[in-house]
């Protein structure tokens, strides 16, 4: 019975790793797993949980039920040690600490990357907090007309200023917004100050003027959908056309009937729709004749090296002439020097943005940079 248990133990574990590792018994109860190529370590904290939770269903032994637990231990190559014996001890010992804390569940040998996981699981009671406690910022960046240079389009980019942490990036915290689904009334809040800045800049600078928001594909899902944006928009002074959302190539391609359906929902009310990070790890071009597209945004790494003549002005100069064929505007992200601004004006490049005119700043401070746009270019017309 018992060599049938760990038989049957053996697979249940094997089907958990699937193909990303090698597992093998290495005595008694005993069972090591090797995970090449664990990136951040997310997957063997994911297969860790689908081992105990597959190992604590129950076995079925001739008539009667059997039931386990499991205790994983896991240390990581190369920072906790080099050797194999080392780190087979590292694992033994980890594993032991994980028995101690109560069994079915899993504990890292390093204090450092328990370290990190402790920080991960901090980040996420943070977030929860900053939105109660209102410790978001919606920033503004400017949008150039590359052609007359005049300003009637900002891109909102979010900001958290934490309370011991100082400023947190978009780029750490985001990513962990979308894993625990958080970035779902985040990205309401953010939709409700969009609109609020829209409809006061609408009124001060231009009837026509569109912020853009950036929406994450987790908004796209169809389970997200309680939230009414729409109605939200019918109840503000401002019109679809003063919004433009902000989607990834990865959403089109997966070609998700509920990511067309709600582009169409937009695109019925006026809203338009930008393609970030244009270029960026996709090849097919074809939904870009499947979806109605407005802008697509070059992603800054071409614009970083664009010089005359380099890789990127050939490679610039191809996705402006692609998109002005198909009637989609181009948007040129991270422009910081006059001389990259040049060139994408002489490719025919629609609109720019970048430190070079401003980086992403406040509302206050983006209305007294309009002010101060609008007077200087009025000076240079005269
Ligand atoms: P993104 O949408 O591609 O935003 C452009 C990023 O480039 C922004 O970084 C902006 O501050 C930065 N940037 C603008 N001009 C320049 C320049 O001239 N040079 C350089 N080097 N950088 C420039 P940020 O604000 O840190 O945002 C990073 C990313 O986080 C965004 O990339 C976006 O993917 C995400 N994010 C930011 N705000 C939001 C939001 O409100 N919602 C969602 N879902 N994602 C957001
Ligand atoms: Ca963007
Ligand atoms: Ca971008």
């Amino acid at each position: 019975m018992g060599d049938q248990l760990l038989k049957m133990a053996a697979q249940r574990i094997r089907h958990a790793v699937n193909n990303y590792g090698f597992v093998a018994r290495i005595g008694g109860d005993e069972f090591t797993i090797i995970l090449p190529e664990t990136g951040d370590g997310n997957r063997v904290e994911t297969i860790s949980q689908q081992i105990i939770r597959d190992l604590s269903r129950s076995f079925k032994l001739g008539e009667n039920k059997a039931y386990i637990s499991a205790s994983i231990g896991i240390t990581v190559f190369p920072k906790d040690a080099t050797k194999a014996a080392t780190l087979l001890k590292n694992a033994d010992q980890a594993m032991y600490s994980a028995k101690r804390q109560g069994r079915g569940r899993f504990c890292y040998f390093t204090s450092s990357m328990q370290e990190t996981a402790k920080m991960r699981q901090r980040l996420v009671v943070d977030l929860h907090l900053a939105l109660k406690e209102s410790q978001f910022v919606l920033y503004f960046q400017p949008v150039i007309d590359l052609r007359t240079n005049r300003i009637s389009k900002a891109e909102s980019l979010i900001r958290w200023h934490h309370p011991e942490h100082g400023m947190i990036s978009p780029l750490h915290f985001i990513p962990v917004a979308e894993e625990t689904r958080l970035i779902i009334p985040i990205g309401n809040w953010i939709f409700r100050q969009a609109i609020i800045q829209a409809s006061r800049w609408k009124q001060l600078f231009d009837p026509d003027f569109q912020i853009s928001i950036n929406k994450s594909p987790i908004q796209f899902m169809q389970s997200s959908e309680s939230y009414d944006w729409i109605g939200e928009l019918d109840a503000a002074d401002i019109s679809g056309k003063n919004l433009v959302v902000e989607i990834t190539e990865g959403m089109l391609i997966e070609n998700n009937a509920s990511v067309a359906k709600r582009l169409q929902v937009y695109r019925n009310k006026g809203i338009e729709v930008a393609i970030d990070d244009f270029g960026t790890g996709y090849s097919s071009l074809s939904y870009l004749n499947n979806f109605d597209i407005d802008y697509i945004k070059i992603d800054q790494s071409f614009v970083r090296n664009l010089t005359p003549g380099s890789q990127n002005q050939a490679l610039c100069e191809a996705m402006i002439l692609m998109a002005h064929k198909l009637d989609i505007k181009v948007i040129a992200e991270g422009i910081e020097t006059e001389e990259q601004r040049q060139i994408l004006v002489d490719m025919g490049c629609d609109y720019g943005q970048g430190y070079l005119f401003s980086p992403p700043v406040s509302t206050e401070l983006f209305e007294k940079f309009m002010y101060q746009w609008m007077l200087y270019s009025s000076n240079k017309d005269n």
